[in-house]
């Protein structure tokens, strides 16, 4: 099945209520010819999720969230539940990301976890995966993903999930990985995806590539077989980039 691509805006901790007419631009380039070619989100902080929907909605645009907490509610100060990010506008959630893992130490438990809250909630979860530069110089960067993606995606999950491949060491630094890494790690993943949801289900999976594209490397990294779109993360910020990035598929 040939997938629809999608290009997933991640803000970071970045963005304040002046930031959403960047959205509102996005969704005025967002024209039919796109449309039709690839889906497009953006990630605010949570703080933007509501608002920014308004705006995104009109455009065309979805909104996700940009990590969720494992429980549905209950005595977890300054944490947000899936149903919240629901509730505010959101249709998807980005988890695990690397910087989630780093900065908070989230294992693949906890990803999955919060991957499954995310589809009980009613949201797609972006499931991220990736291997640091130490990992790919010592040659593990196939087994650090394989791993990944056993422990971060609920068995039972269905095709509709996400997954990003981000090597950590791309992401913000404006590395990329060669044409023919990509596509070693794609088809790797899709592998992987396969085993462990089962059912012919993985060719259904929309595999993310995330990792510092930008407008003059986007049309050579989405090309790559069994990249089915891009998290892209400062390029998400303008909306000249981020539709520069996206018209790759035009
Ligand atoms: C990201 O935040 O997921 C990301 C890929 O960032 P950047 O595009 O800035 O490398």
């Amino acid at each position: 099945m040939i997938l629809r691509p999608l290009v997933a805006g991640n803000w970071k901790m970045n963005g304040l209520r002046a930031s959403l007419a960047e959205i509102e631009a996005m969704g005025a380039a967002y024209d039919d010819a796109l449309r039709v070619r690839a889906e497009l989100i953006v990630c605010p902080p949570a703080t933007l999720i509501a608002l920014a929907r308004e705006i995104a909605t009109r455009g065309g645009l979805g909104v996700g969230g940009q990590d969720c907490h494992a429980e549905a509610s209950g005595a977890h100060t300054g944490d947000i539940s899936a149903e919240m990010l629901k509730d505010a506008g959101a249709s998807y959630v980005i988890v695990g990301h690397s910087e989630r893992r780093s900065d908070h130490g989230e294992t693949d438990a906890d990803v999955r976890a919060k991957a499954a809250a995310a589809l009980s909630a009613g949201l797609t979860p972006i499931i991220c995966v990736g291997e640091t530069r130490a990992e790919r110089e010592a040659g593990d960067a196939l087994s650090v993903v394989g791993a990944q993606i056993e422990g971060s995606l609920p068995a039972d999950a269905p095709a509709h999930i996400v997954v990003a491949y981000e090597p950590v060491w791309a992401i913000g630094t404006g590395l990329t990985p060669t044409v023919d890494d990509v596509a070693e790690m794609h088809a790797f993943a899709r592998e992987r995806i396969e085993a462990r949801l089962g059912g012919g289900k993985s060719g259904d999976v929309r595999i993310l590539y995330g990792g510092s594209v930008k407008p003059s490397n986007a049309r050579e990294l989405m090309h790559v077989a069994n990249v089915d779109g891009a998290l892209v993360g400062g390029a998400s910020l303008t909306a000249k980039e981020f539709i520069g990035v996206a018209s790759a598929y035009v």
